[in-house]
């Protein structure tokens, strides 16, 4: 009894799930264009998931450890995530015919709305699968938004997303963080998803001003904050990016 007590606590969606609480899912829709797919899954129990936060993700195919993938969106026992189709687990997924199985635990990770400060509106900018949180959190939290700046590298990429305007920008092109410094005035936060090379170009060209976010990127072994795998070092001290981000306020990042 003290057990399932324990475990009805730590399942709450605040917290995520504290144990290894795998539940099976099946791929049952998937949009692929270009380099990107929109894989859906349906899950035996509601995902009761938060901008930001993300599951550990694997198929029947392979590999064997999970991937941490964002939610691009979850409604009931329905979610789904923007992969890129590279790597081991994001390319099966890619290419996984229809009811495939897969096994997913979580919702993990901080929501983005718990990090941010809430007195602000936000522009959204986002590169890559970095959009996917991003998308998530300009349909649950319209408004707190002033706009989104989303790039993706050719038209056949950004037709993934149809119902989103997302600009075409070659590699090193910096279209879409241009864009974002060129709408940014003063008291505008901005949440940045995407490569390290856009955040670096919004550091440059922004002062000092407190409320600009950017979501980290590490190797995660467990999701939850026990093997310290993803360990970053900030000006505060270490974190967990599983646990305590994977947003932290641009001044704490130490490049
Ligand atoms: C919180 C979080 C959310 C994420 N959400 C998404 C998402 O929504 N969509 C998406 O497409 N991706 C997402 N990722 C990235 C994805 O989880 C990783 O790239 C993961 O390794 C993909 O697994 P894979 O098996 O497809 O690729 P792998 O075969 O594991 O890796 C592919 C290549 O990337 C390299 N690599 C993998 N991880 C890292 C890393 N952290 N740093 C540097 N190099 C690395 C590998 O060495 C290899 O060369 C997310 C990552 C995090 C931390």
């Amino acid at each position: 009894m003290r057990n399932t007590k324990h475990v009805a606590q730590a399942a709450t969606p605040e917290q995520g799930s504290l144990f290894l609480c795998w539940q099976s899912a099946r791929l049952v829709a998937r949009h692929r264009s270009g380099s990107y797919a929109v894989v859906e899954l349906a899950t035996e129990r509601e995902i009761p998931g938060e901008p930001g936060q993300f599951l550990m993700a694997r198929t029947e195919c392979g590999p064997p450890l999970p991937r941490p993938l964002s939610l691009l969106w979850t409604d009931g026992n329905r979610c789904a995530f923007l992969v890129k189709d590279e790597g081991l687990l994001r390319a099966r997924l890619a290419e996984a015919p229809r009811g495939t199985l897969c096994e997913v635990r979580g919702p993990y990770g901080l929501a983005y709305r718990k990090t941010i400060d809430p007195g602000r509106r936000y522009l959204l900018v986002g590169g890559g699968s970095g959009i996917a949180p991003l998308d998530f959190f300009a349909r649950r939290h319209p408004e707190l938004v002033e706009a989104t700046v989303f790039g993706l590298r050719c038209a056949a990429d950004a037709a993934v997303l149809p119902e989103r305007t997302v600009l075409v920008e070659e590699l090193g092109q910096g279209t879409a963080g241009a864009r974002a410094l060129d709408m940014w005035r003063p008291g505008l936060g901005i949440i940045a998803c995407g490569p390290e090379a856009m955040y670096r170009q919004l550091a440059a060209g922004l002062p000092g001003d407190r409320g600009v976010y950017v979501a980290l990127e590490e190797r995660m072994g467990c999701g939850y904050g026990a093997c310290q795998g993803c360990v970053v070092g900030t000006r505060d001290g270490p974190v967990r990016l599983c646990k305590d981000g994977p947003l932290m306020p641009l001044e704490s990042v130490q490049w």
